[in-house]
């Protein structure tokens, strides 16, 4: 009998960025373009490394994440993406996602020879198409290079192209914001990602918050709500929070972390869940590279994580995604009851927060994703009050069956 393979994600960040935007808490290092080629061997050894662990498992989506991967150039790319394809095996259908700026994704060249090494997704962070609210954001690029990636995108035949846009950023108003979401959809799109905007401590829109008019949480929650209808109208159907697609364009890679997926990150500050551990390493890029290269300590945090202690993280994750929560899964999956949830569940559908499919999976609505975070935490509360409830009930000897 065939041997059957378990599917398996990898995630490869790349830690450089021309210019570190305002409002960015992500693991991103401008001026560190001396480092990229030591970069690339490093986390190509590590590839190598790691593969023997995978050799149980078929790659089905690779993505390029960071940082400004397309910075990174298509030479390096492509020894990236070949070392992955030496080491591991690849489904012939395999995502292969590139995060991409606009400002260095406008040779369509550059983007024919990645589109031909494998590549076959491009993500890239438009944010917004008001050249003010870019640069208030510390963003280099205009909304002209965003048009003109795209196009080069076309021109390199990528027929999965992705945009990211900003709500709530300073001085955006509902207009303007509605003026980018048109400009996103009239350029064609596959998949939009329409992220709210926050302000992380120790960045530095954080520090200069009080020199700016924000959106406010109401003007947030109209904008969300404005962008989840005029989508649905475009024909890109909600699929998660923040993420929209036409059909057969969801993210098979973030699909991945909303449904308890395996995937193998590289690189710092990459997080991984494989073979039951959770696992990320550190933010330090010197670290990761001696690591890799000479045999030293590469720093990371590890956790022990059996599938079945892992119900509050399904429950959150899944309940993220527009497909929701299942209960004959969640029963089967952690031998625990769903019908502590249902007086909650109930609540929120009468209350036009969750709506349940005829299968009785439940899902929250774009009100209910606004509010995602309280409803989840109630929904968690009844979870650890059942846990105790069976706890105390054991400790009774309620549980034992006599013969
Ligand atoms: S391009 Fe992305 S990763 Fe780089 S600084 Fe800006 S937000 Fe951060």
């Amino acid at each position: 009998m065939k041997e059957q393979k378990m599917p398996l994600g990898l995630y490869i960040h790349i830690p450089f960025c021309a210019q570190k935007c305002a409002y960015c808490d992500f693991y991103s290092l401008p001026h560190a373009e001396g480092k990229m080629d030591e970069y690339v061997r490093a986390v190509s050894a590590h590839l190598a490394e790691v593969a023997p662990r995978a050799a149980q498992h078929i790659v089905d989506t690779v993505y390029f994440g960071g940082g400004t991967p397309s910075y990174l150039g298509p030479k390096r790319l492509k020894a990236l993406l070949s070392s992955v394809q030496k080491h591991y095996v690849l489904s012939k259908d395999a995502e292969i996602t590139l995060e991409a700026n606009p400002d260095s994704a406008g040779d369509w060249r550059a983007l024919r020879t990645l589109r031909r090494a494998g590549f076959n997704r491009i993500s890239l962070g438009m944010q917004s198409s008001i050249e003010g609210e870019l640069r208030a954001v510390g963003r280099i690029h205009t909304f002209e290079q965003v048009r003109a990636a795209v196009d080069a995108a076309r021109k390199a035949k990528f027929k999965n192209v992705s945009l990211d846009l900003i709500y709530g950023l300073p001085e955006q108003t509902m207009e303007s914001f509605s003026a980018s979401l048109r400009a996103a959809v009239a350029l064609e799109p596959e998949h939009i990602s329409c992220y709210g905007l926050k302000l992380e401590e120790g960045t530095p829109l954080y520090t200069a918050r009080n020199t700016f008019s924000a959106a406010d949480d109401d003007l947030q929650a109209d904008m969300y709500l404005f962008a989840v209808s005029f989508l649905q109208e475009a024909g890109f159907a909600q699929y998660e929070i923040s993420n929209f697609a036409r059909p057969g364009f969801e993210s098979r890679h973030n699909l991945k972390y909303w449904t308890l997926s395996e995937y193998a990150g590289f690189g710092p500050g990459a997080h991984s869940d494989f073979g039951g551990v959770r696992y990320s390493f550190d933010r330090d890029l010197d670290a990761y590279i001696n690591g890799a290269l000479r045999g030293g300590q590469m720093p990371m945090e590890c956790e022990d994580l059996p599938a079945w202690t892992r119900d509050t993280e399904y429950l959150m994750l899944t309940l993220r995604t527009v497909r929701g929560l299942n209960p004959r899964a969640f029963e089967n999956m952690f031998r625990q009851r769903f019908a502590p949830f249902l007086p909650l569940l109930e609540r929120y559908e009468a209350l036009g927060l969750a709506a349940r499919s005829t299968d009785n999976t439940w899902h929250f609505t774009p009100r209910g994703f606004l509010v995602s975070n309280t409803l989840i935490g109630e929904l968690l509360d009844a979870l650890s009050s059942e846990k105790q409830r069976r706890f105390d009930a054991t400790a009774r000897g309620d549980y034992i069956v006599r013969t």
